[in-house]
């Protein structure tokens, strides 16, 4: 697929119309990114997590774009482009669904749910600020997924 018909495709397919929902309904400030991207500045919700996410040709964003765009965010906005194509790829929507599957898979294997996500490897992690986590047997994983679903989490002052 071209990149050039990856916005159009995201319009068609309903994924952009819906990111801009998102980020009108968050109060962000959208503006014209590079790669076809739309920026959505000033995300603000507790979910995702993320410093930014994608939803069709939408990149949210925490806080603003950075003066001078520092070379580190501009890989970040390239590995969004990728998850813009991913979309395209998926016709929209059904992205997400498959997004959180690999997530969820990539969580068991490796207590994280990038690194062995072949949706965030495609897109490259060390682009998206993540690394690569070793792989833990299965058995060790579903006690420590069973393990973390008896005792809550610690809240996170990152976040
Ligand atoms: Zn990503």
């Amino acid at each position: 697929m071209h990149r050039s018909l990856v916005p159009v495709l995201n319009w068609v397919n309903l994924s952009t119309p819906s990111g801009l929902a998102v980020a009108v309904l968050s109060g962000c400030r959208i503006t014209r990114g590079p790669h076809g991207i739309l920026l959505a500045e000033g995300y603000r919700r507790r979910l995702p997590r993320a410093r930014a996410f994608t939803v069709g040709s939408v990149v949210l964003l925490r806080g603003r774009v950075p003066q001078d765009v520092p070379a580190g965010f501009q890989r970040l906005l390239e590995h969004e482009a990728r998850h813009c194509r991913q979309y395209a790829a998926f016709l929209g929507l059904p992205f997400l669904p498959a997004y959180l599957v690999a997530a969820g898979y990539s969580l068991l294997r490796t207590g994280d749910p990038a690194s062995r996500n072949p949706f965030e490897r495609g897109a490259g992690l060390a682009d998206g600020g993540y690394r690569e986590q070793p792989l833990r047997p299965v058995a060790a994983a579903v006690r420590a997924a069973l393990a973390a679903r008896r005792e809550p989490r610690k809240q996170d002052p990152a976040s």
